[in-house]
């Protein structure tokens, strides 16, 4: 397959063999001016339910692509249903954290209000733009649901009890990673979350509750005090090798 064959763009509607796709403003710019596509070029294309397809131009204007859907390249699977629930951090941090949950498998991403957090916003459009780039990235064919924030207390109020929680825990009173995530393995846990606390970490108050909670684990990284970013990373980095569900098909 020639080389931008390998472009892959997300698209937000059902696609099938033989579908005629008109591609938005911002795709139609990035394949005309940046990758600079010409007619009968090839494109992946998926749509986050069905699967992947090999797409080509039919049309090119200075403004607009068409694309026409020629057949399927890889049946859909979707991620292992690990949440990654966390507390926004600074810009930068946040992209970071979005973009590598993306990579990493998670099915959700929550942002999560907690008594340190350095901001009660999160720029949830912006987070979805990041969670699709990089879902073309990495060859992902389901794109994670980005939730509203929410006050970490309530969330935890309504929380499904069939979820287990595993909040990263750095005050050295948590097992270790590897010895949770062996007991989730034993234990067949398939409904997960992470918890990963803002910069100034969880309060007193927080750690108390986390810890009562019975459905609630906490997890320890290490003998060093991560950035929040680099918790999250290594937490779903840990989960995905030793309790992913990898299908095998999935690269295929
Ligand atoms: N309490 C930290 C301190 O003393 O600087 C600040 C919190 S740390 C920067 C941000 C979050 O990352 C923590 O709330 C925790 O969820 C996670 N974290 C950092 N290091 C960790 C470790 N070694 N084990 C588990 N979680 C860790």
């Amino acid at each position: 397959m020639k080389k931008k064959s390998f472009i892959r763009l997300f698209v937000d509607f059902p696609l099938e063999v033989g579908k005629v796709l008109p591609l938005s403003d911002a795709q139609s710019h990035y394949l005309i001016h940046v990758m600079k596509l010409k007619i009968n070029d090839n494109v992946l294309v998926f749509d986050g339910q069905n699967g992947e397809f090999l797409a080509f131009v039919t049309q090119i204007s200075k403004k607009e692509v068409i694309l026409s859907v020629l057949e399927k390249t890889r049946a859909f699977c979707s991620c292992p249903d690990i949440w990654l629930l966390f507390a926004p951090l600074k810009k930068d941090q946040t992209d970071f954290v979005v973009q590598k949950a993306t990579e990493l498998g998670v099915a959700r991403i929550m942002p999560v209000i907690t008594q340190f957090s350095i901001t009660e916003k999160a720029k949830t459009e912006r987070f979805k733009a990041q969670a699709i780039e990089a879902c073309e990235q990495c060859r992902r064919l389901d794109v994670p649901t980005i939730c509203e924030p929410i006050q970490l207390l309530k969330l935890l109020d309504n929380w499904d009890k069939g979820r287990t929680l595993f909040f990263l825990d750095e005050t050295r009173q948590a097992q270790s990673v590897s010895q949770v995530f062996s007991w989730a393995k034993e234990q067949n846990i398939h409904h997960a979350a992470l918890l990963v606390g803002p910069e100034g970490g969880f309060s007193a108050e927080e750690l108390d509750m986390l810890r009562a909670l019975k459905f609630a684990k906490g997890v320890a990284l290490g003998p060093r005090i991560l950035r929040a970013e680099t918790a999250a990373a290594a937490a779903l980095a840990c989960w995905q090798a030793m309790c992913g569900d990898w299908d095998e098909n999935y690269l295929a």
